[in-house]
């Protein structure tokens, strides 16, 4: 039989690596990006259009190409950066596979213009599907300008299945953020659609986070820095009342190369042991230096993996780093995340003047007659428990302590965390009882007799047995419904706000919050006229208080960081439920016997009572017989 293996042609092979290299416009711009890094630039600019679908444009001010170098670079496997193997381990560029440029020149329109300093003219080739249109001399700036043009015109199936524009910039902006935050001392600026997106001068890295992140990110950064024999650590963390809902702000670069690690990762939240409110997520932006030789970063082909020779010992040292860090500035004590700003001030407390301490001695105070004592006792507690705090006794009077006025400060205090609860946001404004599951009578029942266990459930006894409500999905499950009601019918309430709000995001999240805001707006929500880095808001939604706002939209972010859904009932779908998830009444709320029967009837008020929004069973029930059968055991 005769041979059939031939060698691919290069252009086939070019685009076949293409497909590992380059995913999206977002891969284009990590690879010019690191480029021009590598070519030691000190000026770099990022131009792109419609998202980087149909121009990536990088122009530097680095060391520039010769003439032959400017061809040669478009060769798979030519690079400047290693020469043999053992160059691996030594690695300083950020590049070192040569095959960015060929890949990206099989499946675009490439463009270059690139000029050596000491040189009187620089070359201009352009370059289509690894086929040279043209190359002649030009006169260009210093530095070398790559623009690649209609990414994937050549694979119609790739191009097809890029996402949209916002998804598609978001990416970008992700590698743009990962770059310019790995390198301060660089000025960069980055242009979309002609609008400025950043324009960042050469800083230090606190201002570089800064610049990138938002203009409020600065009072929210504690210092980290520690060196050693291994690693050198240095960067920042935030401090954790400022933790996100989302993982969107969380950065390490190791030798200046952005990567991700989970075992690190793990580090980091090991040292906010405590300090955080469930699921919430620090923003941190570290900055690892460790020798080449002990790294390789060579096993993820798009490289922001890395394995480390000691990952142990840099565990020890990240976590250590940051603990120090998180308790030399104070924040450590910082513990009450869950308490709400209003428990706090009573109401009735909160226009009262405070009073001067004072001291009262009770001249007729005879520590030996047992009457005196209990009386002087019940005082004192009657004292405490209406908040004044100013009977002070003698030191005296205090070592016997009756357990009578025990309790009687016992009771206080239960009668005020009962009054602050009530005095808490969490309503329920659906009233309605409307019940298919249940005949009259067991909804009378029902209605009647609720007990919260473990401020978990809801028990209720019905009329074949009982019935157990999650009270968390339930009342996902009722806000979710109110949601998608008033975004269909749009027929929502909104809530002026005496005081507009302020809320600074990223420029990626400005762009996601851009989109959203039509939907946003059918849940009550209204929005002042758009800003570059924040935005105002007037109105709220009248189910969701000031407090919680900033919450619910930082939330609905972290559930669209995989782009937003395309139709709009999917779109209204994703925020109903978001913000359901978010403004849900929590396992380990307590719930007063009102709300615990609004909970239940507004459940049963739903179309869809017997699952949350997120498809999990809300309440289960037990028939008398299987309580019976247990009981037989
Ligand atoms: P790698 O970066 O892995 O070496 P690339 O395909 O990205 O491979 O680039 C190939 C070569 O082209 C580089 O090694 C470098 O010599 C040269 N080059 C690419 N971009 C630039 C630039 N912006 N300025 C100067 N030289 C560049
Ligand atoms: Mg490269």
């Amino acid at each position: 039989m005769s041979s059939i293996i031939q060698l691919l042609p290069d252009h086939v092979a070019n685009q076949i690596a293409a497909g590992e290299v380059v995913q999206r416009p977002a891969s284009v711009v990590k690879e010019l990006l690191e480029n021009a890094v590598d070519a030691k630039a000190t000026d770099i600019k990022l131009i792109i259009k419609d998202a980087g679908k149909s121009l990536v444009q990088v122009i530097d001010n680095g060391q520039g190409m010769s003439v032959t170098d400017a061809r040669l670079c478009f060769e798979r496997h030519a690079t400047s950066k290693i020469r043999q193997a053992e160059d691996l381990f030594s690695l300083h560029t950020k590049g070192f596979r040569g095959e960015a440029l060929a890949s990206i020149a099989a499946i675009a329109h490439m463009e270059m213009k690139t000029k050596q300093d000491q040189e009187e003219l620089g070359t201009h080739i352009i370059i289509e599907g690894s086929k040279f249109v043209s190359q002649e001399m030009a006169v260009v700036p210093k530095g070398t300008s790559f623009a690649v043009k209609n990414l994937f015109f050549n694979i119609p199936a790739r191009r097809n299945f890029l996402k949209s524009d916002t998804v598609e910039f978001r990416h970008v902006m992700d590698e743009f953020q990962r770059v310019a935050l790995a390198h301060p001392n660089i000025h960069f600026t980055f242009y979309h659609n002609g609008s400025e997106m950043y324009n960042l001068p050469a800083a230090g890295y606190r201002q570089r986070i800064v610049g990138i992140m938002s203009g409020k990110t600065n009072e929210k950064l504690v210092p980290v820095n520690e060196d050693t024999e291994i690693i050198n650590v240095q960067g920042f963390v935030c401090k954790p009342e400022f933790a996100k809902k989302n993982r969107g702000e969380q950065f390490f670069f190791v030798n200046d190369r952005f990567i991700k690690s989970g075992y690190l990762h793990h580090a980091v939240m090991a040292a906010y042991d405590g300090l955080l409110k469930d699921g919430s997520q620090p923003s941190y932006f570290l900055y690892l230096q460790v020798p080449p030789n002990t790294i390789d970063i060579n096993i993820h082909p798009t490289k922001t993996e890395i394995k480390f020779d000691d990952e142990q010992a840099l565990y020890a040292i990240l976590r250590a780093s940051i603990k120090h860090s998180l308790g030399q500035f104070n924040v450590a004590p910082v513990l009450d995340f869950d308490r709400d700003a209003n428990l706090d001030t009573p109401y009735h407390y909160k226009d009262v003047e405070a009073e001067t301490p004072t001291i009262q001695v009770d001249g007729t105070f005879n520590p030996f007659t047992d009457d005196k004592t209990n009386q002087h006792y019940a005082k004192a507690s009657s004292g405490s428990s209406s908040g004044s705090g100013s009977g002070s006794y003698s030191g005296y009077s205090k070592r016997v302590e009756p357990t009578a006025t025990w309790e009687s400060l016992y009771v206080g205090l239960e009668t005020d965390t009962a009054e602050s609860i009530e005095s808490s946001p969490f309503t329920f404004e659906n009233e309605e009882v409307t019940s298919s599951l249940f005949n009259d009578e067991d909804v009378e029942q029902a209605v009647q007799k609720t007990y919260q266990i473990h401020k978990k459930y809801i028990v209720s006894p019905i009329k074949s047995g009982m019935i157990i409500i999650d009270q968390q999905r339930a009342h996902q499950r009722i806000l979710y419904e109110q949601f998608l009601l008033n975004m269909t019918m749009n027929q929502a309430s909104s809530q002026q706000l005496l005081f507009p709000l302020d809320l600074f995001y990223s420029s990626g999240e400005m762009a996601l919050i851009e989109e959203l805001k039509p939907s946003l707006a059918t849940t009550g929500f209204v929005f002042e006229d758009a800003q570059t880095d924040h935005i105002v808001i007037s109105g709220i939604p009248v189910n969701i208080t000031e407090s919680e706002v900033s919450l619910v939209i930082e939330q609905l972010l972290g559930d669209l960081q995989d782009g937003i859904p395309a139709s709009s009932y999917s779109q209204n779908d994703t925020i109903a439920k978001s913000m359901a998830k978010s403004l849900a009444v929590k396992t380990g709320s307590y719930l007063t016997e009102k709300e615990q029967d609004n909970l239940v009837n507004g459940l049963f008020a739903c179309k869809d009572p017997n699952i949350s929004p997120f498809q999990k069973p809300t309440f289960i029930t037990m028939r008398v017989e299987d309580i019976d059968k247990k009981f037989a055991l």
